[in-house]
């Protein structure tokens, strides 16, 4: 077995669902560092549950300045007890199937190879997260306590290889509607939670298409997308609601403040109030993800088109590439295997992108880190 192969099973054998502590592939990822002669420190923090989690940034040099960091997530998304391969990965067609094989275990594989075929000149990261998979929770800790800066990062993801260099955002939010019940017989002694929350959604979906006229032509749908996925009102069919939630999600293009949205929505619940007076409403947003954009003449986006041969891309899904801009990095964001293999029982790597990322991680290294 290749040496890229033996780190990836070694990964994928060890379990770090999110909703686990990543300490023991932290332990891993840092006796590996360390045989490289890497300077590995530790970032900890506790969870909302009081489990520890642990940044692990590795070091070519005792600095707080690189040039180039390569960032992988040590977590995975769980995964079917049933599927035998999660943990145990496995080769066929090609293939090597296991849990976090291409989300994002086989970058992280492909990076600790890269490194060790190269020696550097200028300083160099490897960055190592906890908790991408549940709000990039690891990677904003670092943007918060920014630990160091960064001049130009390769994030990991399933990209088949394509070099991205921008990304939407994410911004979630819950509404919470309120009305008075009262008997349906009676509708004037209440006011329904429901018929409120509907006409708030009529100006959303109104906003929703306003949106469209503010373009960004390197995305596709070229536009800030909205949707309401959940909606919950009310307690009996001949009640009239008290209460009505729905889920506001947006993905803003990175070209537009992501309060955008809650800007339009909050001037609409403002004209509902002028003909609804006791109009009550909560907004809980609880995720605010910037996307990120890299210009396409960035040395490093030419260098990666470069070296793959293949025209930068975008993506409709948020990475950590943004918090990677906070610590002052121009970002790209690449990896072996397909985005939709990713977080599905079978998750696979293709064993020649695997390997092609190794190559093209060791010639990014070479480029920035020791012309
Ligand atoms: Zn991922």
């Amino acid at each position: 077995m290749t040496q890229i192969r033996r780190i990836l099973a070694d990964l994928v054998r060890i379990d770090s669902v999110s909703s686990r502590s990543n300490v023991e592939i932290v332990e891993y990822l840092e006796r590996r560092c360390e045989a490289l002669n890497l300077i590995t420190r530790r970032f900890p923090y506790q969870d909302e549950h009081g489990i520890e989690k642990i940044n692990l940034v590795a070091l070519t040099d005792d600095v707080d300045e690189v040039e180039l960091a390569l960032v992988g997530h040590t977590d995975t998304v769980p995964y079917d007890p049933h599927w035998s391969e999660a943990t145990n990965l496995t080769e066929r067609d090609g293939k090597l199937f296991g849990r976090g094989s291409c989300d994002t275990k086989g970058f992280i594989a492909a990076a600790l190879t890269a490194v060790e075929n190269v020696k550097t000149t200028r300083p160099l990261a490897l960055i190592f997260t906890a908790d991408e998979e549940i709000g990039l929770r690891g990677a904003k800790k670092l943007a918060e306590a920014k630990p160091l800066r960064v001049r130009y990062s390769i994030v990991g993801e399933p990209t088949s290889l394509q070099p991205i260099r921008a990304g939407k955002g994410y911004s979630l939010a819950e509404v919470i509607v309120k009305g008075r019940e009262a008997h349906s017989a009676y509708p004037a002694l209440g006011a329904s939670a429901v018929f409120r929350a509907a006409r708030l959604i009529n100006h959303l979906e109104a906003i929703a298409e306003q949106l469209k006229h503010d373009q960004h032509d390197a995305f596709d749908p070229p536009y800030t997308t909205l949707n309401i996925g959940l909606i919950h009102g009310g307690s009996a069919k001949n009640v009239l609601a008290g209460e009505c939630r729905f889920t506001l999600e947006w993905r803003p293009i990175p070209t537009q403040p992501s309060e955008h949205v809650l800007e339009l929505f909050l001037n609409a619940i403002e004209t509902e109030s002028e003909t609804d007076q006791d109009l009550y409403c909560e907004i809980d947003a609880s995720r605010q993800d910037s996307g990120f954009e890299t210009p396409r003449d960035s040395a490093l986006i030419e260098l990666l088109e470069n070296v793959t041969g293949l025209e930068s891309g975008t993506v409709a899904f948020g990475t950590e590439a943004a918090q990677m801009m906070v610590l002052g990095s121009e970002s790209v964001v690449i990896g072996p295997g397909d985005i939709r293999e990713a977080h599905r029982t079978g998750e696979f790597v293709p064993i020649h992108e695997l390997e092609r990322c190794a190559e093209i991680l060791r010639q990014s290294i070479m480029q920035l880190c020791s012309p």
